[in-house]
Formats: structure tokens, sequence, C-alpha cells
């Protein structure tokens, strides 16, 4: 099936006037289009950030703005591997003390060192995209490294966004298959975000959830092409995660996107700060992780109501020293005081606990209900990821298994969001 590109931002765009990313752009015209905005919208000196992968595919971009009369200075990282630390993002700022504007010709990582810089000095950023593989081409938030952390740090979303169809789909075919499963770990994240608010009132708005309007179809129908490397169906899945990245812009949250399968991914990357561990593409893990918490969403909505013992089930959670020492011995002294702090906020009392157990049983169906609007049964997402040419086995990812493994159980406790690992735990459901 041949969907238009395009449609779904003009769409979202038409019913949200006044988003801070002001352009979006999908099409083998992305150059032109990027020259001619920032022939609008920006001064006269621009820093293009790039790497050795992604310059090469990046002479269009630079060309169109050179033709807008810009003043272009480039800086082309050789790194083998690039990080984006936050050292590196003060470093990109600095070299464009003088310009007016930056422009990133890349992915994830480039595009927050350049959102990082332009934060920084309060100058616009552009982005010219090189792989569909994260949903932070559109978000406010950085993934940055800071003191050798990996933190998800507020900033000024990127002014526009441009993508060249062929170009996106030249990155390496692993890369589109993470884009795949970073934007369908919505499905999980939105059910957790739903059941947050339901359980313990958190901030919740159905208005983000509907910037997905039209696109979960189309990317499940699309993902075997992806596989297949087609330039149209990786042109789909990048419009729904420029949506997926704007819906957390309108929720002023990242909560529509990022739940339970997130923390795990998170886990798995603090590890590998830390202590040096593997780790993959980000996608690629949050893939695997969304699989395994629609299973958990799964079992959590096959308990019967009338078998949930709410006395029996607070008495098997752990005592928050007992978190402590996981935490400790998870993360070391330094570090671990600040995982434990986010625990600390979301821990709750015995009596508050068994209330919300209580509060989750008297009220199972409704909450069924609700989550069925953002739930897909787990083999359903399992079979999009394969098709996508994504791993869903944990064994095929780039990261130790044992490490997998023990986030399940302890990725719950790294950060103060209520998600499925949280609620499945409670309910006594063992990852
Ligand atoms: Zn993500």
């Amino acid at each position: 099936m041949q969907y238009p590109v395009g449609d779904l931002l003009e769409r979202a765009y038409e019913k949200t006037p006044g988003l801070a990313v002001e352009r979006c752009h999908i099409g083998k015209d992305a150059a032109a289009q990027l020259g001619t905005f920032a022939k609008a919208r920006c001064g006269a000196t621009c820093l293009v950030i790039s790497d050795t992968h992604t310059r090469p595919v990046g002479d269009s971009a630079i060309r169109a703005l050179r033709d807008a009369g810009k003043k272009v200075v480039e800086h082309v990282f050789d790194e083998p591997h690039l990080d984006a630390a936050e050292t590196l993002g003060d470093n990109v700022a600095q070299r464009g003390a003088d310009a007016d504007f930056f422009v990133a010709i890349g992915s994830g990582t480039l595009c927050d060192l350049a959102k990082h810089a332009g934060t920084k000095l309060s100058r616009p950023v552009l982005l010219f995209a090189t792989a569909a593989s994260m949903n932070g081409y559109t978000s406010g938030i950085t993934a940055i490294k800071v003191r050798g952390l990996k933190r998800t740090v507020p900033c000024t979303p990127a002014l526009g966004v441009f993508a060249d169809p062929a170009v996106v789909a030249s990155a390496p075919p692993r890369m589109a298959a993470a884009g795949v499963a970073d934007y369908l770990s919505k499905c999980s994240a939105g059910a957790d975000w739903r059941v947050a608010h339901f359980l313990r009132d958190e901030y919740y708005d159905e208005q983000a959830l509907r910037f997905y309007e039209g696109a979960l179809e189309r990317v499940l129908d699309t993902a075997p092409q992806v596989g297949e490397g087609d330039a149209h169906a990786i042109a789909i899945a990048f419009e729904a995660l420029l949506l997926s990245g704007l819906s957390m812009l309108v929720a002023g949250s990242s909560a529509p996107a990022s739940g339970g399968e997130h923390l795990i991914s998170h886990f798995i990357d603090m590890k590998q700060a830390l202590y040096g561990t593997p780790n993959d593409l980000h996608g690629v893990q949050v893939g695997v992780a969304t699989v395994h918490c629609l299973r958990l969403w799964e079992r959590v909505l096959a308990l019967e109501p009338a078998a949930i013992d709410a006395d029996a089930l607070v008495a098997q959670q752990p005592a928050d020293a007992q978190v402590e020492q996981w935490v400790l011995e998870d993360w070391g002294e330094t570090i671990g005081a600040e995982v434990f702090a986010q625990w600390k906020q979301k821990s709750r009392p015995r009596d508050t606990m068994r209330a919300e157990i209580q509060k989750f049983r008297d009220n199972a169906a409704a909450i069924r209900e609700a989550v069925q609007r953002d739930l897909l049964p787990s083999h359903g997402v399992e079979r999009a990821i394969q098709a996508a040419g994504g791993p869903t086995n944990p064994e095929d990812m780039n990261a130790p298994i044992e490490v997998y493994e023990k986030a399940l159980t302890r990725a719950r406790y790294i950060r103060n969001r209520f998600t499925v690992l949280d609620l499945a735990s409670e309910l006594g459901i063992k990852g």
C-alpha cells in the first residue's frame, strides 16, 4: 500500500498551531527546503556538524545552505564511536560561538549535540536527518551523558527537521528497524501513562496521544517493507517517529512515548556508561523491552480481580531498605544515592500501596477498557519488529543477557515514573 508521506504531519500541525518545531518536512527536496527555511528564519552564519558516516550524504544540505547565502562552517567528527556527552555538546557550543544557528547532519547523537549547543547559546537548530532510528528529532529532550551517566535533559527543540527518504533509507538497515521499534513502544508506554493517571492521578493529556492518529496502522502495515530497505516504507516510519517526538512536546513530558520499556533500555545504557558493558541502539533495546512489557500487560489484564489479595501482595513488596541495598549494589555509592532518591519519590507507604492495589482490583474492567486504546497484542508487535529487521529476543541484542535480565526487575527503581513494571510487581507478577 502506497500511503502518502507527510499528510499526517500536516494534519497534526493544523490541529496544533504554535508547535516549537516550526517545520517538519519529508521529501526528496528536503535539502532545498532546509535552505529555504534557513533563508527565511535563521541568521547569516551556521555551524554544521556531522560525522564521517553522515557527511557524505549531507552534500545537498550544505549546498542548499550556501545557495541560501549562508556562511557555512563545518565540523566533521571522526571518532569511531561518537557519544552524546555533555562535554562534547559544550565543545560544539564553543565551536559555534560565532554562529547564528546550528545544523546537524545525522541521527540521535549528532542531533542531541546540536540541540544541546543550541539550547546553551539560545540559537536555533536545524536537523537534516540521516536515519529513521528514533523519535528524538522533534522532542524537547536530549539523551546526554552528564558526568558519565546518560540522562534525559530538557532542551529547546529543533526549529526545523528535514529528511530525504533516499538519504534516510541509505542508513544501516538495523537503524530503521530500531526506529520502528522505538515508535511501537508507544503501545506499552501509552498504557503505562494512562494507568499512572488512573491509579496515581498523575498528569495526563489525551491530546498528546491523538497525535499518533493514523500512524500506527501504517507502520504495522509497512514494517515488512522497512525490512527490505524500501525508502517509502522507511519514510512512513520516519513520519510516525516525528509525530511521536511532537506528542512529547505537546504533553510537556516524555510519558506518551516512554514507559517501562524505556526504563529497561536506560538501565542497560546506565550499565554501559558506568561499567562499560556493551549496549545496543536505543530502539533495538526498546523494541525487545516493549515485547516484554506488552506481555506483562497481558498478564496484568488476565488477573481475576476477585483473586487479588491486597494484604498478601503488600506483604510481598520489598522494603525501601532492601531496595536501597539493590540500588547501591547496581550503581555504587554516588550514583546509587541519586537513583534511590528517584525511587523514594515513587515508593508509597504500605497503606497507600494497599489502597492502590484495591483501586486496581475494583476498577479492573474500566482500566482494561481504557488501556486497550493503547495496547497491541505482544505477538503482533513482535512480528512487526521482526519484519522490520529488528531483534525481539534479548539474546540477539548487543548487550549482556544478565544485564537485560536484571533490568527486568530492577529498572523500575531507576526513575520516578510509574509503569507496568511497578504495576505488575505490586500485583505479584514476577518479571
Ligand atoms: Zn525512545
